[in-house]
């Protein structure tokens, strides 16, 4: 980047700003709200390959205006606290916008997770969790963490199994993480969730055409082509379920070692096998393969998906961007200054506020399982089909009796005699959430005098629903 630019968290605050100076909050709860409220670091020492290697991470509390507070853990060496305190900002603002429940935080810690194997990996894990759990920085009613870059459900298992031998007592002790495979009380469609509501975020925008005509696009996804930067978890799944479920076409991958093209659109499964198989997207089939690929960031598509990491869209490309419709999958792709400039080339972006609630939306609902100890559907899901029985058997013998001849359409039947399981519900609950947070920014965006875009949209929702909590609590 040959450009000086804010750091990442004075680029969230620069946003928070720019929302604040459109609404009316006395300067002190403005403070208040801004400010995290702490960041713990910790120094850890494990015994590795014959000696001791010292680790650095952060458990960062942004607001507790709810508790628990909520945030992933990152593994990646480009971890800091500056990283670690904005990314903790945006979970605060993100849990409001969602109506989750929550506080904001996040974690980090300096780690290539490629440089260990799973065995190392799990003692750092286990370690690090030790040093949070010890504070109550990971803890069911207080701190609840979830996957984020470099982690997955793996890692939240060893969390949460570190902590159930910490408080071996403690009926909740599964609360203390979300994101564990379910088997380790983890929920169904937490992995897809954050790509999921991604997809859930762009069918929402299309619902409104005179939203898409802000972009100059018109029609809905089926033929969109996409350009994705990162295909981890959340770009991935993105991919995957707009081009195999709504008729986007992929025709651009980046990933570290470059990026893929195809005018005619990229298999996501096929390319997640390549990568997974060879490390990179070098030498996949049937696509033009670039050594550059921030570059393709650049290129010509209707809706750039920056789904890998914080400010890849800056003062050196903003102006180059041709995307009419970005939604930040990634938190932070773009930073304030790039923000700007796509502003006034007319650029709509679907911020990441939103874009990527889908994530703690659904570890919410995890969360809510592991309380109540039950999983969603178990009570209700035989009686619902039960009762789709009574209907269709009394519609099949009014049909015989009168002799009307009706037929229920093939496939009807099935479908409308299975009842919904957990998957189901948790992919409605996503949708429903997805669907009422964009209704709530697009109000503000049309309706409020001086809101330009959706991010300030977002961040005057978002403020404005942790302010009221403040005041009810007598700040
Ligand atoms: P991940 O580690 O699963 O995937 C990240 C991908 O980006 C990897 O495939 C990696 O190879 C690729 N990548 C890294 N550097 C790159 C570069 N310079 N150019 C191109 N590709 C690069 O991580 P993830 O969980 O998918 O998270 C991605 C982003 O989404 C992060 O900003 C994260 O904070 C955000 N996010 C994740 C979740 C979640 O549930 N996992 C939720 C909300 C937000």
């Amino acid at each position: 980047m040959a450009v000086q630019e804010p750091g990442f968290r004075d680029s969230v605050d620069l946003m928070f700003d720019r929302a604040v100076r459109l609404m009316d909050l006395s300067p002190g709860l403005e403070q208040k709200i801004r400010v995290c409220n702490s960041t713990y670091t910790v120094r850890f020492g494990v015994r590795l390959r014959g000696k001791i290697e010292t680790f650095t991470g952060y458990r960062s509390v942004h607001s507790e205006h709810m508790e628990p507070v909520k945030g992933g853990i990152r593994y990646a060496l480009a971890v800091t606290q500056d990283e670690v305190e904005a990314l903790a900002a945006l979970m605060t603002y993100k849990c409001a916008l969602v109506e989750a429940p929550f506080g904001g935080s996040k974690g980090g810690l300096c780690i290539d997770p490629r440089a260990w194997d799973e065995q190392e990996l799990e003692s750092i894990t286990r370690r690090f969790a030790y040093e949070l759990i010890k504070r109550d920085l990971i803890h069911p009613a207080q701190n609840v963490p979830a996957p984020d870059m470099g982690t997955g459900e793996r890692e939240m298992a060893w969390i949460a199994d570190q902590y159930a031998r910490m408080n071996t007592t403690d009926i909740n002790a599964r609360a203390c993480v979300t994101g564990k495979p379910p088997h380790a009380g983890g929920i169904q469609g937490r992995v897809e969730a954050t790509g999921r509501g991604v997809q859930f975020a762009l069918r929402e925008v299309f619902r409104h055409p005179e939203d898409v005509a802000r972009a100059h696009l018109s029609g809905g996804l089926d033929g969109k082509r996409v350009i994705v930067q990162g295909l981890g978890n959340v770009g991935y799944h993105a991919a995957k379920f707009l081009s195999e479920e709504d008729g986007a076409l992929i025709t651009g991958i980046i990933e570290r070692d470059g990026a893929l093209v195809s005018d005619a659109g990229l298999e996501v499964e096929a390319v997640k096998h390549h990568l997974a198989a060879t490390g990179g997207l070098h030498g996949f089939p049937g696509a033009t393969w670039l050594p550059d690929g921030a570059k393709v960031l650049e290129a010509p598509c209707d809706i750039l998906i920056p789904a890998a990491l914080e400010g890849v869209i800056h003062l050196g490309n903003a102006a180059r961007i041709q995307a009419p419709l970005i939604i930040e999958a990634a938190n932070g792709p773009i930073t304030f200054g790039a923000d700007e400039i796509l502003r006034q080339k007319g650029t709509v972006i679907v911020p990441d506020l939103y874009a990527n609630a889908g994530g703690v939306t659904v570890s919410y609902f995890e969360w809510v399982k592991n309380l109540s100890h039950i999983r969603f559907g178990r009570m209700q899901r035989r009686a619902e089909e039960a009762r789709s029985r009574l209907l269709v058997e009394e519609l099949e013998r009014l049909s015989a009796d009168k002799n009307l001849g009706w037929a229920l359409a093939p496939g009807f039947k099935e479908q409308f005699l299975t009842g919904s399981d957990e998957l189901v519900l948790v992919r409605s609950g996503l949708d429903d959430t997805m669907r009422i947070a964009y209704q709530a920014m697009r109000e503000v965006w049309h309706g409020r005098t001086g809101v330009e875009d959706l991010r300030v949209a977002a961040y005057i929702v978002a403020i404005d629903r942790v302010a009221k909590t403040y005041r009810s609590k007598g700040l």
